[in-house]
């Protein structure tokens, strides 16, 4: 057993069978999500760990877009329970958030992760052509950047999800940051959301079971589903 961390031992880590089977379509960012994709990849923002909260809330309000649509009449169906599961990997430098929520079409891909479409993001450009360069930092605590706070942390992102509604296809989405992002259809992809970060070197430490664990007590006590990480209730 020599060379073993037991922290290794009995861990339940989230795999990636997703294969990639259509062609993928490169599109370009909007030029105002390339604009905050560089300056929150770039920020000096101290509290970068607060991209688990905003993934953690985004699989949450998933679960209860989900869930909701389970209590009207054409009620959807992921087959699976309303958990949120995290899975980091030290040797991989890899975070893994799953959600087996209400998962997005193509369309909403394109909508949601290629556009800032969320007025907090709006606003914290206004703001900071307002403001100038010198309180980028400020105004990212401030506005909070939602699902583009990965981009603090990770080299490269990968989305896969498939839409809750019956026969859709799974995609999936990848980028890193600089520009444009790819779109494939891909097979073995559950129904919800499962989003991949190949962590910085500078960021490894949110591959550290001990430190997410934290991170996740700190920010997300009052999230109305369980959250499990590395197979373990937290
Ligand atoms: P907000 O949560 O404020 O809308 P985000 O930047 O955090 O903004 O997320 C943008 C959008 O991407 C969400 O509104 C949602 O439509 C989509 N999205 C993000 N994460 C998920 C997920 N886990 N499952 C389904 N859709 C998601
Ligand atoms: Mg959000």
């Amino acid at each position: 057993r020599a060379g073993y961390s037991t922290d290794v031992i009995n861990e339940d880590l989230i795999e990636e069978n997703e294969v990639v089977t259509g062609k993928e379509e490169v599109h370009e960012f909007k030029t105002e999500t390339k604009k905050l994709l560089s300056i929150v990849a770039n920020s000096l923002y101290s509290e970068k760990e607060i991209f688990v909260r905003e993934l953690v809330s985004n699989a949450a309000d998933a679960l209860e877009k989900l869930r909701h649509s389970q209590m009207m009449d054409q009620g959807l169906d992921s087959g699976k329970p309303l958990e949120i599961h995290i899975s980091v990997d030290q040797s991989k430098k890899q975070f893994i958030i799953q959600d087996y929520g209400i998962g997005m079409t193509e369309e909403e891909i394109n909508d949601n992760l290629g556009t800032i479409a969320r007025s907090g993001s709006k606003a914290f450009l206004e703001k900071l052509d307002k403001d100038g360069s010198g309180s980028k930092e400020n105004i990212i605590g401030q506005f909070g950047v939602g699902f583009y706070s990965t981009f603090m942390v990770g080299n490269k992102i990968k989305v896969y999800t498939r839409s809750a509604k019956p026969d859709s296809k799974g995609y999936c989405w990848t980028t890193d940051g600089q520009g444009s992002y790819s779109l494939a259809e891909a097979d073995n992809v559950a129904v919800g959301t499962k989003i991949v970060i190949e962590l910085r070197d500078d960021c490894k430490q949110f591959s550290s079971k001990i430190e997410v664990d934290s991170i996740i007590k700190k920010y997300s006590n009052f999230v109305g589903f369980p959250i499990y990480l590395n197979g373990g209730k937290v």
